[in-house]
């Protein structure tokens, strides 16, 4: 299996050296060039699987140039970090499947990803024999799931700046309890506006780049989407029997990378009947998918922070489906927004789009009333994320069509909507009570370029 780029810049290259690269050179996104066919009776096979074994199974068909039994070993250490035995199991309360995928060590979705991801830079870098620093900005969840991918790793060191005071406290905990010599913690005083513009200006910095091995995790990694696409196909086995059943996902969106993973299980020949994308005030997805604007807008503060953005990086990789995959038309497509601050579709576009995806947009109100309701009727606790994917999957999607909704954090994480939301305190796991105690290890510095320069030099061994 190879890989190319949405901007039609690169030779095809492996899976290795797709992880390795990230964003493409061209500056366009990684994918593959074809998508392994899953048939009826494959899916069969799979049901008695446990997640390790599926994700494998899925993941070998886009994989080449691992040996079979290294990756199978790098799933099972990536997984073994998971609380609940099943992985990501399912749930059903109020005629809606909950697909948790908050067992990971920090308790949100990007842990399903961001373990493998870890050990495969691991693997990879030792390997080659060659060393990646990683930098990173973040508001909370990103930064702690990616420092727990990597810590204590070979060959590895990360550095991520969090704006000193602006997360949540839970947030903080989990990024700097974690005190591994290659890990650093950088608290800058500052918003993560300023905290982003002094990653950017490293990674500009092309000289600089090269010399550090600079790396990024953010979600355009396409090795994070082919660990998601797994859990697509674990819930719909869990949730059909061998019946031919269609199933619809509900997922709380915000760069596009969860619920492209769902539009990859599709094209593999998942029966997917659709994916409901549900977006908080920041629903310029929502706009596109309904009525074919897709124009930006200034980010709004919400309940579901996770979710405030209005660039999805990983909607690039729909473009290029939706335009044939044209090179040229998702060139264009990026210069008109850059021009117009829009993209345009024609409506032969816009009948496929719809065709692919629902949409809703749950606005702050909605998202706690909705938390409320489900706690009262069912005893469960939605976090807000979830919940505004519980909603839009309640209003829009037909009951007689198995819903799942993917939950993307535990509701302990984001404890004050959700104790706004029940009026009464959420229970904490034990993994977040033992973070308070812990010893903890961060460098407070000004919003500075150099200063961060400096720390840098002096702490990549
Ligand atoms: C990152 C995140 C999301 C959004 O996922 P995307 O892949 O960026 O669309 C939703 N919920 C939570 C809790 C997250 O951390």
């Amino acid at each position: 299996m190879h890989y190319i780029s949405t901007r039609g810049g690169i030779q095809p290259i492996a899976f290795k050296d797709a992880v390795m690269m990230g964003l493409a050179t061209d500056g366009g996104l990684l994918l593959p060039e074809a998508y392994p066919q899953v048939s009826r009776q494959q899916l069969e096979e799979w049901r008695s699987l446990s997640y390790q074994e599926l994700a494998f199974h899925i993941i070998s068909g886009f994989v080449d140039d691992i040996p079979p039994a290294d990756l199978k070993d790098l799933i099972n250490r990536s997984y073994a970090t998971f609380s609940h035995p099943e992985i990501t199991p399912v749930v059903k309360h109020d005629g809606v499947y909950i697909l948790e995928l908050f067992h990971g060590v920090t308790l949100a979705f990007k842990d399903v990803a961001l373990q493998f991801l870890g050990n495969l830079f691991e693997y990879i870098l030792a390997e080659r024999n060659e060393q990646l620093n990683i930098i990173g900005a973040t508001s909370g969840d990103t930064g702690s799931a990616a420092i727990h991918g990597v810590r204590g790793k070979k060959g590895i060191n990360i550095f991520i700046l969090h704006p000193h005071g602006k997360t949540s406290p839970v947030q903080a905990l989990q990024m700097t309890t974690v005190t591994d010599a290659n890990v650093h913690n950088i608290a800058v005083s500052g918003t993560f506006d300023d905290c982003q513009d002094i990653v950017k200006a490293l990674f500009n910095d092309l000289e600089f780049k090269k010399k550090y091995s600079l790396g990024a995790v953010n979600s355009i990694n396409w090795a994070r989407v082919l660990a998601q696409v797994v859990y697509y196909f674990y819930a719909w086995l869990r949730v059909t029997d061998e019946d031919e059943r269609k199933v619809s996902f509900s997922v709380p969106t915000g760069n596009f990378g969860d619920i492209f993973a769902g539009y990859v299980a599709k094209k593999m020949g998942l029966p997917i009947d659709k994916l409901l994308l549900a977006t908080n005030e920041n629903n310029i997805l929502t706009r596109f998918v309904n009525d074919g604007d897709y124009s930006l807008s200034d980010v709004v503060s919400t309940a579901s922070p996770s979710m405030d953005i209005q660039l999805a990086s990983n909607f690039e990789r729909y473009l290029f489906y939706l335009y044939n995959q044209d090179s040229a038309r998702v060139r264009g497509a990026f210069t008109q927004l850059k021009e117009q601050g829009r993209i345009t579709f024609s409506s032969e576009e816009m009948a496929r789009v719809q065709a692919d995806f629902a949409s809703a947009s749950v606005d702050q109100a909605q998202t706690l009333e909705t938390i409320g309701s489900f706690n009262r009727e069912t005893g469960y606790i939605l976090d807000p994320h979830t919940a505004v994917g519980v909603r839009a999957a309640l209003d829009l999607l037909p009951a007689d069509i198995a819903r799942v909704c993917l939950a993307t954090a535990h509701p302990a994480k984001f404890g004050e909507a959700v104790e706004k939301a029940t009026s009464a305190a959420t229970p904490i796991p034990p993994g977040i009570a033992a973070l308070h105690g812990k010893p903890t290890r961060c460098d407070l510095m000004d919003a500075d370029l150099e200063q961060v320069k400096d720390f840098f030099i002096k702490h990549i061994v």
